[in-house]
């Protein structure tokens, strides 16, 4: 009998220990005005690098990654649980080694770069010397990469990129850009795309700005411009028109981990609105007296408690099948659930708060954010909802019902009667029985 929701001991004791690490010494980091991807900062390599060696010396480090790259080749579940507790801290994923976009662009480098490209690239960014950025999306066109335009055509022994790319995180910081870009523009729609290594200082890559979100005036979301940007044939990642496939690759792990990340801030939320409840006195009693209040505590508990179950479950399924495109369905479901219930919880906790709540002194309004930003980045709810009815209704392809089809309640009653032709006593309406 295999349904068992207990986490081991040995493994438990590893979480417990992550769980104070952070509270007590990553969180506090996020309050310094330092950013967590700011390699060229010393300050902030003073502060992190000691953690990131505790990390490391606990068997923590890089736990996406398979040994062979100095990760531990958990699977997605003991990752899902880990992630919960980094979703807590801003310093969390940087300390942990396992901070998006790296991740994924390790990931991709891991599976399909050269010899070369993972000494020059896939290292340092595994030891965190570097970072790297993710350009793919461009100003006229997101959900849809059919719509990109950014071109790169061969030119000698090298390819020649030019286009402009929008929301390329952390460009500012990155030491090369991996960057998707049509390469074969007659080829059928999803081999039109190939990625290249593209390092930040080749001539005629230019960051027109760097876009802030949450309300930021500077911020880390690059607007990339690409003027006859030269790169060697061999900065090709993967095989040509192969950028489709790789993005997939990259994307599988990366939304559960993100999932179970909004469970760990979610889970801060509904313990800040529990104990806001139960202090706050008004009229005869506290908050937590009033049943408006406890409804909303209860549904913030029931959501989460549900959210995370199918989080968990979607990646014992990654594990046990080791196939994302076989669980792509709860995949995507997860992924379009996780900024709802995530803006569902922030919403009850900035209002169990009053005033206090929807102020710059609680950090409640940017969980509201950043629930808006899960329902956009890595593509929008909509687009993973269609992806779920789709996959969900593949299994009733070949269904043709008639317009009175098996399950109406007379063609039920009449099969029924000729299952058991002597039925005892009276026989209900048909609209009386159950379906
Ligand atoms: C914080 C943040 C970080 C990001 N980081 C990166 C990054 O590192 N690299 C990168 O390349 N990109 C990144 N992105 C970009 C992200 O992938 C895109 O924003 C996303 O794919 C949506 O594209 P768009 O913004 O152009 O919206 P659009 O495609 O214009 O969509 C806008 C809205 O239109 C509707 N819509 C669109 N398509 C459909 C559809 N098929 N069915 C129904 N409704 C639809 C939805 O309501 C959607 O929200 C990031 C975005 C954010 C917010």
């Amino acid at each position: 009998m295999a349904w068992d929701f207990e986490t081991d001991p040995e493994f438990q004791a590893k979480l417990d220990w992550m769980e104070s690490f952070v509270t007590e010494k990553v969180e506090p980091l996020g309050y310094l005005g330092i950013h967590p991807y700011d390699v060229t900062n010393p300050r902030r390599n003073e502060l992190v690098r000691p953690l990131q060696q505790e990390v490391k010396d606990q068997g923590l480090w890089a736990c996406h990654l398979g040994p062979e790259l100095g990760g531990q080749g958990y699977g997605q579940v003991k990752l899902g649980l880990m992630n919960e507790i980094i979703g807590g801290a801003m310093f969390a994923p940087i300390v942990f080694g396992c901070q998006a976009p790296d991740t994924g662009n390790a990931e991709i480098i891991a599976h399909y770069g050269t010899p070369e490209q993972k000494e020059r690239y896939l290292r340092p960014l595994l030891d965190n010397e570097i970072v790297s950025a993710f350009s793919m999306t461009e100003p006229q066109g997101g959900s849809d990469p059919t719509n990109f335009v950014t071109r790169a055509e061969q030119d000698g022994n090298h390819w020649k990129i030019n286009g402009e790319k929008w929301f390329s995180t952390n460009g500012k910081w990155a030491d090369f850009l991996i960057v998707m870009a049509v390469t074969d523009p007659d080829a059928p729609r999803h081999q039109r795309m190939s990625m290249f290594i593209v390092p930040i200082d080749t001539p005629g890559v230019e960051i027109v700005r760097n876009v802030g979100v949450y309300g930021q005036q500077d911020g880390s979301e690059s607007y990339v411009r690409y003027t006859d940007v030269r790169v060697p044939a061999d900065h090709l990642l993967g095989e040509r028109g192969g950028a489709f496939a790789i993005s997939q690759t990259r994307l599988g792990g990366g939304r559960v981990h993100h999932a179970m990340r909004t469970v760990g801030n979610c889970r801060k939320l509904l313990d800040r609105m529990s104990r806001r409840a139960v202090s706050r006195t008004t009229r005869t009693g506290t908050l937590a007296d009033y049943q408006g209040v406890q409804f909303d505590i209860a549904d913030s508990y029931i959501e989460l408690e549900q959210f995370k179950l199918f989080v968990l479950k979607t990646a014992w399924a990654i594990d046990k099948y080791n196939d994302y495109r076989r669980v792509r369905k709860d995949i995507a479901a997860i992924k379009a659930l996780m900024p709802k219930v995530y803006a569902d919880i922030a919403k009850r906790c900035i209002h169990i708060h009053g005033s206090l709540g929807v102020s710059n002194e609680m950090p409640f309004v940017g969980g509201l954010i950043a629930a808006m930003v899960m329902g956009i980045a890595d593509g929008p709810t909509e687009v993973h909802k269609v992806t779920v009815a789709k996959q969900h209704l593949k299994q009733y392809r070949d269904v043709k019902d008639p317009v009175f089809p098996d399950y109406s309640l007379l063609n039920r009653k009449a099969l029924a009667m000729e299952l058991y032709p002597d039925p005892v006593g009276e026989i209900a309406d048909a609209a009386e029985m159950a379906v």
